[in-house]
């Protein structure tokens, strides 16, 4: 069956100055199916927000394509276009930032339901439904985002998002900026409403251990690039990529047994500047394993097991 969305060989270079051209996302492809939530983790800087950015065109592509349904997004006559606002939503980061000041609740989340041609009483009784669906009340509907805590904000975030009955939700490290008290209440009502809702999710994040609650697939990206690509069990069992694995190695594990076997395993250095990236591959400044090979040629995706896919030269020796 076709993917849902399909991310082909996508770049997104800032030109920075004559000389300086910063590679954000470099060649990324993979593709999320119907109903299904995939993680995208890395560091922060790694591209993992402008590859969500370039999939609902709040950036053009520099290169490559991001095709949705079947289409090219970057080709859709104007009626097309208006569908594919409709269908696709971001949920950003910061709560605060991305709510308007002087709306109100109900402004705020009933803007996308006008779009839709309802008007008066039937905008107020479907941003009623919708504050409910996300834990909050008609009580909210006319202040303002200011006399909110963080989590409520993130709420009407998600009812804003759901207002125009979307079928792809980008999420954008969408608990990274709440309390840790909140975060758990935030992505299980995240998993209902796909649930519900038939929602398909993108969950972009850096924390591995929220990736692994919510994701049936993960993607690991590095310095604009992606370097292991699995189902979440294999990946979080079976991790092959020296970064994948350096990264899983520093998570607190909670079993105390586990804990002594379980080796951290330090990445050297800080994440290089992806200006002007160097030929071969991106990690291979940080990396324990790093050949004279590495630092030449870049090492391509290969799909190692069925659904598997590291790029790392060692998996040529396999
Ligand atoms: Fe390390 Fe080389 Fe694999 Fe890159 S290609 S991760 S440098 S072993
Ligand atoms: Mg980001």
């Amino acid at each position: 069956k076709q993917p849902l969305v399909q991310v082909k060989d996508l770049c997104k270079y800032f030109q920075i100055n004559r000389h300086a051209t910063l590679k954000a996302v470099d060649h990324v492809s993979f593709d999320i199916h119907k109903g299904e939530t995939v993680g995208l983790v890395g560091e922060s800087g790694c591209g993992k927000s402008t590859t969500g950015r370039c999939m609902i065109r709040l950036y053009e592509p520099t290169e490559g394509e991001v095709i949705y349904d079947g289409k090219d997004i970057t080709k859709l006559s104007k009626e097309e276009q208006k569908k594919f606002c409709q269908k696709v939503q971001m949920i950003f980061q910061n709560p605060y930032a991305s709510l308007n000041p002087r709306m109100t609740v109900k402004e705020i989340v009933g803007e996308g339901i006008k779009h839709h041609g309802l008007a008066g009483k039937d905008v107020d009784q479907k941003v009623e439904e919708l504050l409910e669906t996300v834990g909050l009340n008609k009580d909210h509907m006319s202040r303002f985002p200011h006399e909110f805590s963080g989590g409520q904000r993130q709420r009407i975030g998600i009812a804003r998002a759901l207002s125009v009955d979307p079928e792809f939700i980008i999420c954008d490290e969408p608990i990274s900026a709440l309390d840790v008290s909140v975060q758990a209440q935030v992505i299980n009502m995240l998993k209902e409403l796909q649930e519900t809702r038939e929602l398909t999710y993108l969950f972009i994040a850096h924390d591995l251990s929220v990736v692994k609650y919510i994701s049936d697939r993960v993607v690991v990206m590095y310095l604009g690039t992606i370097v292991e690509t699995a189902e979440t069990e294999e990946l979080y069992s079976n991790p092959m990529h020296p970064y994948t694995k350096a990264l899983l190695s520093a998570i607190p594990e909670a079993d105390p047994d586990k804990a002594k076997s379980n080796k951290r395993i330090p990445i050297k250095g800080e994440i290089p500047s992806p200006i002007n990236p160097k030929e071969g591959c991106r990690f291979a400044g940080r990396c324990q394993y790093a050949t004279e090979r590495c630092h030449q040629e870049t090492p391509q995706a290969r799909e190692v097991k069925p659904g598997h896919v590291v790029a790392c030269h060692l998996m040529d020796e396999q």
